[in-house]
């Protein structure tokens, strides 16, 4: 999740508790009425087209996935042998899994200049729950007021037929209408049409991360994502709450084809499988994610690039040539955080992990799946803050990224692991006294707050963490995996953690998972360690 300096700290407290939100208010464009019945209108292609060409188009590939064994366990599903070329080789029987994900192919044209995105999507839709449902629901994100953008559906259909539509929520909430209800376990196939559109230089006001400044068009969530189905029936239709990440999605298969003016590079989840020239000024490229989240997208021009191989993984770093120094460093971060958390936690699975530079002004990281993104003041910098922030942002690919929780309800389960990655990193190039200095900090971030008398239990959702919300997501969390590795000892925390990775790889997990994992891997109770932490909110320094 966003990763804030602790020197930013009090002047968060101080806007969070005075009620200000972290942006400032903007004119925004007047909600559209929907309008599916709409042509669509686009200059982008069907996606069975698009596929059909790039199928017979061989000479300008660039990527080709390597055929092996065990791409001929897809070749009856060509959705998923495509899926391939995005997995290390060892983890390509993951796929195996596909029947639990979502499938999304996306074909899109971008227009820089006036930082939109025309689109078409189809996603197949199972229901994944125990009762029918009688509508399917996304995240419209760029319509939250943080995002000062939009997005736009402006036709859908369920199997071919157009039908209605709803939103809530600013627009950021959004529901078509099912004929009949789908039932437990069946399927149906949903086509849309939309409109994204960011704003430009706004990192100062607006979530930098859907934005276009300083070299680089951040697109994350520029389409609809499906919400989550919950195990006991229904939708996760809850507001989005500022505090804290935004998107709360499940693990899901993408298939994404973008056309973008030559002069800019692509930069997304996943790798790419291939590029041709549509017309001299605009190139085609497709990629596939392998499993994961959500589909980042993002376009650069004029930033440098740099790259390298981690246990078959291909980094690259994408940086302003002002800062090439930091740039590389960036990069040489990213390969040690790669290998300290291999070993750790279990091998990062995917062929590809991308490091952005950009203008986030207002927050220093995010993490998507297989790409992060860094704020240009660290790089200008090029110190600690650098390489603290890229080891918290890489450890998010697994936690939140394979390893999936409810960011915004119990966010301390990613944010707590990837804030004492940091100190596992900084232990793992040998810096101990690094590690501690993380460690002692996270400690003052938490015993400022129970000085203040406002300490609450890990279990708090964001939406009630007004004022103190790094202080207990990313200071406490960390530090109560501290107090489980002491509780439970070195051996047994590292089989707590390679068995939490296994078993909640592309899963969504609560806290009670951690927990039953945490007492397999040291055969013992830690009921009592559970509710001092998280439960409630017991002295615990
Ligand atoms: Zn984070």
């Amino acid at each position: 999740m966003r990763f804030w300096l602790l020197m930013l700290l009090l002047v968060l407290m101080l806007l969070l508790t005075s009620c200000t939100p972290f942006v400032a208010a903007q004119r925004r464009d007047p909600p559209p009425v929907p309008d599916l019945l709409a042509p669509a209108a686009l200059a982008v292609v069907q996606p069975s087209t698009v596929v059909a060409e790039y199928e017979t188009a061989s000479a300008d590939r660039q990527a080709k996935p390597t055929p092996t064994p065990t791409a001929a366990l897809f070749a009856d599903d060509p959705f998923v042998a495509a899926q391939v070329a995005a997995m290390l080789p060892a983890y390509v029987t993951d796929l195996e899994q596909a029947a639990a994900w979502e499938r999304y192919t996306i074909v899109a044209a971008l227009s820089p200049g006036e930082q939109r995105v025309r689109g078409r999507m189809q996603v197949l839709v199972t229901n994944r729950t125990a009762t029918p449902h009688p509508r399917l629901v996304f995240h419209l994100y760029p319509n939250h007021p943080d995002f000062g953008g939009r997005l736009d559906v402006t036709s859908a259909t369920i199997n071919g037929v157009p039908v209605a539509s709803g939103t809530a929520y600013d627009d950021s909430l959004f529901w078509l209408e099912l004929a009949q209800p789908l039932l437990p376990g069946a399927t149906v196939e949903v086509e849309m049409s939309f409109v994204a559109r960011t704003p430009r230089n706004a990192s100062a006001r607006t979530f930098g991360a859907f934005n276009q400044e300083a070299g680089l068009w951040s697109m994350a969530n520029f389409y609809p994502i499906l919400a989550r189905q919950r195990p006991e029936g229904g939708w996760d239709e809850r507001p989005i709450e500022s505090r804290g990440d935004f998107v709360v999605s499940s693990t899901a298969l993408y298939d994404v084809t973008i056309d973008v003016p030559v002069e800019w590079t692509l930069v997304t989840t996943g790798v790419g499988v291939a590029r041709e020239a549509v017309t001299p000024g605009v190139r085609r490229e497709r990629f596939v994610s392998g499993p994961q989240r959500e589909f980042y997208l993002g376009a650069t021009r004029g930033l440098a690039q740099v790259s390298s191989d981690v246990a078959g993984t291909r980094i690259i770093s994408h940086y302003q040539p002002a800062h090439a120094e930091a740039g590389k460093r960036a990069l040489q971060v990213t390969e040690q955080a790669l290998r300290i958390f291999n070993a750790r936690y279990g091998q990062y699975p995917l062929a590809e992990l991308e490091v952005i530079e950009g203008a986030m002004t207002t927050f220093l990281g995010m993490e998507y799946p297989g790409v992060v993104l860094i704020d240009q003041q660290l790089y200008a910098r090029n110190a600690r803050g650098l390489e603290t922030t890229v080891a918290h942002e890489i450890a998010h690919q697994w936690w939140y990224s394979l390893v999936g929780n409810d960011a915004q309800g119990e966010a301390w389960l990613d944010e707590g692991m990837a804030s004492y990655a940091q100190i596992l990193y900084y232990e793992g190039i040998g810096a101990f006294d690094v590690a501690l200095s993380e460690l002692e900090g996270f400690r003052d971030m938490y015993r400022q707050v129970r000085e203040r008398g406002r300490d609450v239990p890990l279990a708090t959702p964001p939406s009630e963490l007004r004022g103190i919300y790094v202080p207990i997501v990313y200071g406490k969390g960390a530090l109560f995996f501290h107090a489980l590795r002491a509780e439970i000892g070195e051996a047994a925390f590292t089989r707590f953690l390679q068995n939490y990775y296994a078993f909640g790889r592309y899963r969504d997990l609560v806290g009670d998972d951690l927990l039953r994992v945490a007492e397999e891997a040291c055969g013992c109770d830690l009921d009592r360690l559970y509710r001092d932490w998280v439960l409630t909110a017991a002295p615990v320094l």
